[in-house]
């Protein structure tokens, strides 16, 4: 069989040690000739599991202990909505900061529930960047303030931490949760659903300010509710039991790699070694100001939508899959995530050589 590198934008791949951990464990888990998904979870063996994934997860990226750990569903989109319902209740008004796809569509489903200011971040001249920001003055007025530092679909990050003073920062991490150090008592909660680089899709992260739990508006539904979710252990209804053992088993797999600092070098590498290539050729182009150039999200054109096209199939035929670009951008992106090892970019590059050497005009 031939290499395949698997570049998808989400769900994406996972680590293959995890995987083949999980097939090992597939019709016998921990001794119970039964599998993961078949057991109660509330039963000891599974509690075990999601006391040692929380533990684990805390020690990975360091969260102090006035911060609890919900394992919830309804991805990403469904914090979009609960992040209003549970912070939005006290001067009644929010401001989203615009960078991108994602952080427009979280303001817009905010606006279902309140007052939302929006500030647009970005500004483009040769290049897509991301403004200078002084918010601190401003930001007294909001109940929070939401933004996404990682824009999955342009491959714009933000690297410096908006600075909001004392109201709470909100930040939509779902696609580089864990691939780099941050410094969590800079936010007030942090969410993330699990399918770019946690696990599989079906279950989603939010760190969350103890202080912040147990002001939501009266009409919450239950499963929305931090204060609820937070005493039951995240488990108000059955939980998605298997997606909570793979993510725990992720981070069993980043701990035995070093941590995140030793996985935040490795996506520096790869991403490094992909933008140097991009620079010198002038056949694809990167369109993102260096100092927002994601390391997870490498988006590139050729320029040329015919190109572009014939790139994506023949990359997919040599065993580079899903490089084609979200249908707002055009063009190619190369996800790389926490689980895509510095071979797969290497083959990205040596591919991207010979295309360019072929078609170049
Ligand atoms: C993928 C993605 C989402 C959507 O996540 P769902 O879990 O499908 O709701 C939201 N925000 C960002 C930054 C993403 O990358």
């Amino acid at each position: 069989m031939t290499q395949v590198f698997n570049f998808s934008a989400g769900p994406a791949m996972m680590p293959k040690a995890v995987l083949e951990q999980a097939q090992q464990e597939l019709l016998n888990w921990q001794d119970q000739h039964t599998s993961v998904m078949e057991v109660s979870h509330r039963g000891k063996l599974f509690m075990e599991m999601i006391t040692q994934a929380e533990q684990d997860f805390r020690q990975l990226y360091a969260i102090p202990d006035n911060y609890k750990i919900l394992f919830l569903q309804g991805g990403a989109r469904g914090q979009f909505a609960a992040i209003p319902m549970n912070l939005l209740n006290k001067k009644g008004k929010a401001l989203y900061l615009n960078g991108g796809h994602w952080s427009a569509t979280a303001a817009k489903e905010a606006r279902l529930f309140g007052d939302i200011d929006e500030i647009d971040i970005l500004e483009q001249d040769e290049t897509l960047q991301v403004k200078a920001l002084d918010l601190r003055d401003i930001a007294t007025q909001y109940d929070y303030v939401h933004y996404c530092p990682n824009e999955t679909i342009s491959g714009v990050e933000i690297f410096d931490i908006p600075d909001v003073g004392d109201t709470p920062l909100v930040a939509d991490m779902s696609s580089n949760i864990l691939s780099r150090e941050i410094d969590i008592n800079k936010f007030g909660l942090i969410y993330a659903g699990a399918q770019k680089n946690l696990g599989p899709a079906g279950i989603t992260i939010v760190i969350v300010r103890e202080d912040l739990i147990g002001n939501a508006r009266p009409a919450t539904p239950s499963i929305w509710n931090y204060a609820v979710q937070s005493k039951s252990d995240s488990m108000i209804n059955t939980p998605p039991t298997f997606a909570w053992y793979l993510c725990s088993l992720v981070f069993k797999h980043l701990l035995a790699l070093g941590g995140v600092k030793a996985v935040e070098q490795r996506n520096i590498a790869k991403a490094d070694l992909l933008y140097q290539y991009l620079d010198q050729s002038g056949f694809y182009r990167n369109k993102v100001a260096k100092a927002n150039r994601s390391l997870m999200n490498v988006t590139f054109t050729t320029d040329n939508d015919e190109l572009n096209a014939k790139f994506v199939a023949e990359a997919t035929a040599c065993g580079l899959q899903a490089l084609k670009g979200h249908k707002v951008l055009g063009g190619m992106r190369a996800s790389i995530y926490n689980a895509m090892p510095i071979e797969g970019v290497e083959a990205l590059i040596a591919f991207m050589r010979k295309f360019e050497a072929e078609n170049r005009g």
